[in-house]
């Protein structure tokens, strides 16, 4: 069942193959007995963890991070599939069950809650036990529970939180935020009778923060929850700011810090002086930042994720008694949500680079660094392709003999598929799309969905979690969620609970 393809196209699919150049038996031999005997020498960091930093890769599973590998391999000209991320050196690893006290696919807000706060709790809501209702106000008044951002901040340390998506979305809100709703972003998502039984905004509570001396690092996303209707975006002057309520909560912020400096650009980002600021604030989007393969064509030059975690740690190092930073690559799970492979593929790769930052500027003794995911995604690699086949690219497999084929696999259909798909989303079409003559690594490209739904869901397997430093190799084994809370509060030393 194979198709015969002109002539530009065979040669197109056969430029991925390159052939494992160098790879021998016995180097294969020698590459796993070296490892073996490097893991045999690492010896497990028991001091205390003057820092920590989480890094979360909103909807990172364990498919993005295997083909984000290989697709930052293959630009660097391999075949991809040796290649790691920079999380994926890190000495010890577990596997965490994501699902949530009432859901067994979860989404962000009650993951990241379990996170920060060391319980289980409710889908959809912000750092909020589970004996409550979701959307009730009323209902959350006293289960609120202390985040592991707000002990630091208590504790005297200092804190910073990063975000690529708006900072008042699910996984920044649940380290500063106590809601039974997620949605409650700016006054406007707020119901009446929230208002009235006297919940406040995910925006009003970052400004409004009272733990500690507040938190010294804000970066992301997400400026019109914190403007009032009334004034103009500063980067995008016909777009108004989303409160209602009249409130513009970045003059409030200015006032509560006068030290304090607030930004939205690359070029105020780039001129800070990390010597003199102790306090920052930079939203650099109305609302999420931009996709990685999108940042350049910013109108406000914004800046890396790499770039926001080095500057923020910096900026945090300053504390002697050591500090808490939350870093998401808050968009990878969005480009899933749109089944666009090449988006989600590209953030996972920035937000390696910035692990990276964090390795680079930091010491294995005194700093805790766990990489992790709130939940998965329905993405799937499939197919047989072979060794070095290109990974956004149509399936290709080798012949009987196990040397690469010069045409791409059909289907039943008669039709090529692609090694990435979803088992559903936006992108499902009945009948499939012929993929011959069609860019599947254009950045815009959608991969095959077999479920028509309005947007792709999460997945339901367990996260993978990747830890270095103090007390890393508590990061192993099959664990529930919460697990990593109380992790990185004991490693830190934090006594109060
Ligand atoms: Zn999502």
């Amino acid at each position: 069942m194979r198709s015969h393809w002109p002539l530009a196209l065979i040669i197109a699919a056969a430029a991925g193959h390159a052939a494992p150049r160098g790879e021998t038996p016995e180097g294969w031999y020698r590459q796993g007995e070296n490892a073996a005997r490097q893991a045999m020498l690492e010896q497990p960091v028991a001091s205390r963890a003057r820092n920590v930093i989480l890094f979360l890769g909103d909807g990172m599973g364990v498919t993005t991070v295997t083909s984000a590998r290989i697709l930052a391999g293959q630009r660097q000209g391999g075949n991809g599939e040796e290649h790691l991320l920079e999380f994926e050196r890190f000495p010890y690893s577990a596997l965490i069950k994501t699902y949530t006290t009432n859901q067994q696919v979860p989404d962000s807000a009650g993951t990241m809650s379990a996170i920060m706060t060391g319980i289980k709790t409710l889908d959809g809501v912000l750092s909020v036990d589970q004996d409550i209702v979701r959307g009730d106000c009323a209902s959350a008044r006293g289960h609120e529970r202390p985040t592991l951002l707000e002990q630091f901040e208590r504790a005297g340390r200092a804190t910073g939180i990063i975000s690529s998506a708006r900072i008042t979305h699910a996984t920044p809100a649940a380290t500063y935020a106590h809601l039974p709703d997620r949605d409650w972003e700016t006054d406007s998502d707020l119901p009446a009778a929230a208002a009235a039984a006297g919940c406040r905004d995910i925006a009003r509570q970052l400004v409004e923060f009272g733990h500690g001396d507040g938190i010294e690092v804000i970066f992301g996303g997400g400026r019109s929850a914190f403007l009032p209707a009334e004034s103009s975006d500063p980067e995008y002057p016909a777009k108004k700011g989303a409160r209602r309520d009249g409130r513009d909560l970045i003059q409030v912020w200015r006032r509560r810090y006068p030290d304090g400096t607030f930004l939205w650009n690359g070029a105020k980002f780039a001129a800070l002086d990390l010597d003199r600021h102790g306090r920052v604030m930079g939203l650099f989007e109305p609302s999420h930042m931009q996709f990685e393969a999108d940042r350049e064509r910013d109108t406000g030059s914004e800046p890396s994720l790499a770039q926001m975690t080095a500057t923020a740690i910096r900026i945090l190092s300053r504390d002697r008694d050591g500090f808490f930073l939350m870093v998401e690559g808050g968009r990878i799970d969005h480009a899933l949500h749109g089944n666009n492979a090449h988006h989600a593929l590209t953030d996972t790769a920035a937000f390696s680079d910035a692990v990276a930052a964090a390795v680079g500027l930091t010491r294995m003794e005194d700093t805790l660094i766990i990489v992790t995911a709130d939940h998965s995604h329905v993405l799937t690699m499939a197919g047989y392709p072979t060794r070095g086949n290109p990974i956004l690219g149509l399936v290709v497999e080798n012949d009987a003999a196990g040397r690469p084929m010069t045409t791409a696999s059909m289907a039943d259909d008669g039709k090529p598929y692609t090694t990435l798909g979803f088992a559903n989303g936006p992108a499902a079409r009945v009948p499939r799309r012929d993929l011959r003559g069609i860019d599947t690594g254009d950045p815009g490209f959608t991969q095959d969905a077999m479920v028509a739904l309005e947007s792709e869901t999460h997945g339901g397997e367990d996260v993978a979690a990747y830890a270095r430093g103090p007390w890393a190799h508590l990061v192993r084994g099959v664990r529930e969620q919460h697990y990593l809370y109380h992790v990185m509060r004991l490693a830190a030393q934090l006594d109060e609970r």
